[in-house]
């Protein structure tokens, strides 16, 4: 069995988890929390790194932050994760779903202008596969109507987009360290990092249950008592010592994830010359991370297809992302502004393939020929 996606595991792992076990703080922001903390600051230079329980409850946060009340709108594509919607939803908000881009999925920046209406407070834009969206567009929209942008990054870490790193150019990026992501805190875990100062403080209170609690261990208050709303956003200490063993290796993991997919690439050019598959399209100015390698084949009957010949050879290749305007929860909590040119049709059509963190030549090679195999006997 090629198995999908296997979480990483570098080696440094287990070491920093029980020197963390060990330690006299176990809990949020002990030591490898703010070992990863700093780190994040430095890679990514944004002004405030905090690891959350996960990036849903990161973008949470920022809903949170932002304020978003009852009745506020949120654009951002259909074509994501629930958890983008959902954080927003969440604070009673109404989502505005927009169309992609056919070439790398992300929401269409041209489209985003008509869908902008008295009540909009944010755009969303999340960056698939690690793949920046077209963020100069996206900034001067946010700049001409007073809008705050969320980047949902959950699959960015270490792409960037223009040489700045994913996350860092709206007001927030959210990040995911679920075990399907290229770095994982052990299963679950996210990061929130803010580029709006102003909104910093506040960030730690939240994620505080509200308590002043952050300023408290700093010295800066000499008690800590409830000063705001808030939930407990805060990773534990295990988890990040987790993750910091990631993070010392990052370089590694991102050029392995690197390699297969390049591999993928070639691999499959004769397909895609020959007009039967299409291949992931990355823009000259966004440098991407390897999180993802997907196809996208002719239709949804092909897809099915080929699905269930790679399934039946023990290949672990699926799809994701039924468009959230189609689903049960976005019929109710959203509307998609103007026309699903793309996000449904495109959705349809596309295969991801089997990439993770070590993945085996001998078996990459195995995945590339049954791909070949379908298509001369389809
Ligand atoms: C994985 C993912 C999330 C959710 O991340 P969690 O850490 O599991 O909460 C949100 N948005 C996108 C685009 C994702 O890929």
């Amino acid at each position: 069995m090629i198995d999908f996606n296997k979480p990483p595991l570098v080696g440094n792992e287990e070491k920093y988890v029980l020197e963390s076990i060990k330690s006299p703080k176990i809990s949020g922001d002990g030591q490898f929390s703010k070992r990863c903390h700093r780190w994040f600051e430095e890679q990514l230079g944004c002004k405030k790194a905090l690891l959350t329980t996960s990036c849903t409850h990161a973008l949470e946060m920022a809903a949170l932050l932002i304020d978003i009340q009852e009745g506020d709108e949120v654009i951002m594509p259909s074509y994501t994760f629930v958890s983008t919607a959902n954080a927003f939803a969440l604070r009673g908000a109404k989502i505005v779903f927009v169309d992609i881009r056919p070439d790398t999925m992300n929401i269409d920046e041209t489209k985003i202008e008509a869908a902008i209406t008295p009540k909009t407070k944010v755009i969303v834009p999340v960056h698939y596969a690690g793949v920046g969206c077209e963020m100069d567009t996206i900034m001067a929209l946010a700049d001409k109507y007073h809008l705050f942008v969320v980047e949902d990054a959950a699959q960015g870490m270490m792409s960037s987009y223009k040489e700045k790193p994913l996350g860092t150019i709206g007001d927030f990026g959210t990040f995911s360290f679920h075990e399907t992501k290229n770095y994982t805190s052990g299963g679950e875990g996210g990061l929130l990092i803010i580029n709006n100062e102003r909104f910093t403080e506040r960030a730690e209170i939240i994620r505080e249950k509200g308590t002043n609690r952050s300023a408290f261990f700093r010295g800066m208050v000499d008690k800590y008592s409830w000063v705001d709303i808030g939930s407990s956003y805060l990773m534990n200490d295990m988890s990040a010592a987790y993750l910091w063993g990631q993070l010392v290796e990052a370089e590694k993991i991102k050029e392995n994830r690197l390699k297969s997919w390049k591999n993928y690439y070639e691999g499959l050019q004769d397909l895609a010359d020959k007009g039967l598959i299409e291949l992931p399209i990355i823009p000259e100015h966004c440098e991407q991370n390897g999180h993802m390698f997907y196809i996208k084949v002719k239709d949804l009957k092909e897809r099915t297809a080929l699905l269930e010949y790679l399934n039946q050879r023990d290949i672990g290749a699926v799809f994701h992302y039924i468009p959230l305007h189609s689903a049960p929860a976005g019929l109710k909590l959203g509307r998609f502004e103007g026309e699903d040119r793309y996000t449904t049709v495109e959705s349809e059509r596309l295969i991801r393939l089997p990439l993770y963190y070590g993945l085996k030549p001998a078996d990459q090679e195995f995945i590339l020929q049954s791909i070949y195999d379908f298509y001369k006997t389809a």
